[in-house]
């Protein structure tokens, strides 16, 4: 039975253990991370009074590059969900070619409870406390669940208060105005679009003209440019969405750019009595159970479990979202046929335009959007394709193939310094 998500992330570098050439060392040394840091951060609240919120860093691995990893703003966090977040990050880096370690941060806070000046200084003292443990060659930090542009704008000016310098490769997800990337407001839902495109054409779906019934779960980032994206697909057409407080579902195909845009201005779902005729609410519980080719996943974790994975129906299981299956449903998906895009591969896109952005603000030459698409592009497709390989030359599961296709490249990296096999006694 897993015991959490860290030990659930755990089990995963087992099963990619088997079928890729990595020295026992290296797993060893993958099962704990290199850094983890606890930090309070004092506020000042708007009433006057002082709340202290713990925050969490964790530098998993260095060994390709500096860590990288998002913030996470949630009641939720806990020190296993940073160092679960942190490992994956390190196999996503790893899984899609890009010279980054992995790494994740988390603050326990209810941002909807707080006053924007209150969540400005909340972000500003949680850079302060972790300043010592980051910086551009050292561990990258970006947006996560309930951080956009703009935290990150705060906490790259504080990060220049503390240092005296600006130093915009600090922090990635940043606004354009400020050292941000063009693309990297929709680059997870991009990455994860390319890849559902390529296999697209694995599955011979391209060659038929009915479009594909997608139900979509979470509409925050990415899920959000996900639906856009597939909206414009005609060969998809996106039957559900949902937020956490539950969803919408028309058998015909949403209008998404009438539920974005007012998701957008009123952080609320369109009334279903809005949406058009044919359009009911759903449950996030019904939803994932929907009868749907494509399945995109694009919340939280764990919502797909020994507990529903049966009653899943989609032919296709899209992970944007970290973690979203447990192992037990891995195996349960495996059994019914169905296709897992990993979301150390599917919710790539994220970090490569990071590391697109990081490269930009290194460099001092920024690039247009096309080059942003188009490099993208090209990684998600090549990186999907080398999975796609592994996993039908061994008959695997592609998130095995995803995990033995990272470990072929931190494995020689972690072994670049010696194993035993070095240091035994001639
Ligand atoms: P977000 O905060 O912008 O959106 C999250 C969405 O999920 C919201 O619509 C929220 O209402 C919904 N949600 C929350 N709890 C839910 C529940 N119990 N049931 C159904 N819906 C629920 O966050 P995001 O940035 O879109 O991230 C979503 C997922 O994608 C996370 O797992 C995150 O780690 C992953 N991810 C995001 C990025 C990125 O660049 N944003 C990159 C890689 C992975």
């Amino acid at each position: 039975m897993t015991t959490d998500v860290f030990s659930a992330a755990l089990q995963r570098l087992d099963m990619g253990a088997a079928h890729a050439n990595a020295h026992s060392e290296t797993i060893l040394r993958l099962r704990s991370p290199k850094q983890f840091i606890e930090v309070s951060i004092p506020v000042r609240m708007d009433d006057g009074s002082l709340r202290i919120f713990t925050g969490y860093r964790c530098k998993y691995d260095d060994t390709r590059g500096p860590a990288k990893g998002g913030i996470r703003f949630h009641e939720d966090v806990t020190p296993a969900e940073v160092k679960a977040l942190a490992f994956w990050m390190t196999f996503k880096c790893a899984c899609v070619g890009i010279p980054f370690g992995g790494g994740k941060g988390g603050v326990i806070v209810e941002p909807r409870t707080l006053s924007t000046a209150e969540l400005e200084r909340l972000s500003r003292g949680y850079m302060r406390a972790i300043a010592f443990a980051v910086g551009t060659d050292i561990d990258v930090p970006a947006p996560d669940v309930n951080t956009g542009p703009m935290i990150m704008a705060w906490m790259s000016d504080e990060y220049s208060v503390l240092t005296g310098r600006r130093d915009p490769g600090i922090i990635t997800g940043k606004p354009v105005a400020v050292g941000g990337s063009l693309g990297r407001d929709d680059a997870t839902a991009r990455g994860g679009y390319y890849c559902l495109k390529e296999l697209e054409k694995q599955l011979g779906w391209d060659r038929e003209n009915t479009p594909r019934p997608v139900a979509i779960q979470g509409f925050g980032n990415a899920g959000d440019h996900m639906a856009r994206l597939l909206d414009r697909d005609a060969r998809f057409r996106v039957v559900a969405v949902s937020d956490h407080h539950g969803g919408r579902f028309n058998p015909d195909g949403l209008d998404i750019t009438r539920l974005a845009d007012h998701k957008e201005k009123t952080h609320k779902m369109l009334p279903a009595s809005d949406c058009g005729r044919g359009t009911r609410e759903i449950s996030n519980k019904d939803l994932l159970e929907l009868e749907c080719d494509v399945l995109v996943p694009a919340a939280i974790e764990n919502v797909i479990t020994a507990d529903n994975a049966a009653r899943v129906k989609a032919k296709v299981v899209l992970e944007l979202a970290n973690g979203p299956c447990t192992p037990e449903a891995d195996a349960i998906l495996w059994k019914n046929k169905v296709i897992i895009i990993p979301d150390i591969l599917a919710n790539a896109g994220g970090v490569t335009v990071s590391y697109f952005e990081w490269t930009q603000n290194k460099t001092g030459y920024y690039w247009d959007l096309l080059r942003v698409h188009d490099e993208l592009r090209r990684k998600m497709a090549a990186e999907f394709a080398g999975v796609f390989e592994l996993a039908k030359s061994r008959a695997i599961d592609m998130r095995t193939a995803a995990y033995a296709h990272a470990l072929a490249r931190l494995a020689p990296a972690l072994e670049s310094t010696g194993t035993s096999r070095n240091y035994a006694k001639e």
